[in-house]
């Protein structure tokens, strides 16, 4: 388990329960949808609104701690602010994978092909996943 007040420290925030709780949460997850998060930390902080836990993301996205990982037709998922990577999203099971790729010739290539500027470059590729895909054959 990491050391969370610190981490909240180090990021010039406050250490209160909820948020510890929240970021617990995340790190256990990986990548956790609000759904989920509110599910986990109505266990602890019985009386917690949505609101309240969107605040508090909101809050450690904007202090760079948290990362929103913004799915295609599917609800956000949180997790810890890491290196840099990309998603995959499992369209049969929902899960969210980390793929960690080269995309700098990719965007150099856009950039030179379209006369573009690229400062947002956070891919999601879809598809099934190994587990779904094993799983399908066993079925069939
Ligand atoms: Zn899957
Ligand atoms: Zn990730």
């Amino acid at each position: 388990m990491k050391n969370f007040t610190k981490v909240l420290k180090q990021h010039n925030l406050k250490t209160t329960p909820q948020r510890l709780a929240i970021l617990e949460a995340v790190y256990k997850y990986g990548h956790i949808s609000i759904d989920t998060l509110y599910i986990e930390i109505k266990k602890v902080f019985n009386s917690i609104s949505q609101a309240t836990i969107y605040k508090n993301i909101n809050i450690m996205i904007n202090s760079m701690l948290l990362f929103e990982v913004k799915l295609p037709n599917e609800k956000s998922v949180y997790e810890i602010v890491q290196n840099k990577h990309s998603h995959f999203l499992c369209n049969c099971c929902g899960e969210v994978t980390d793929i960690y790729i080269d995309t700098k010739q990719m965007i150099d290539n856009i950039s030179k092909e379209y006369s573009f500027t690229i400062n947002q470059t956070d891919l999601v590729f879809s598809g099934t996943c190994k587990k779904c895909k094993d799983f399908n054959i066993l079925k069939n």
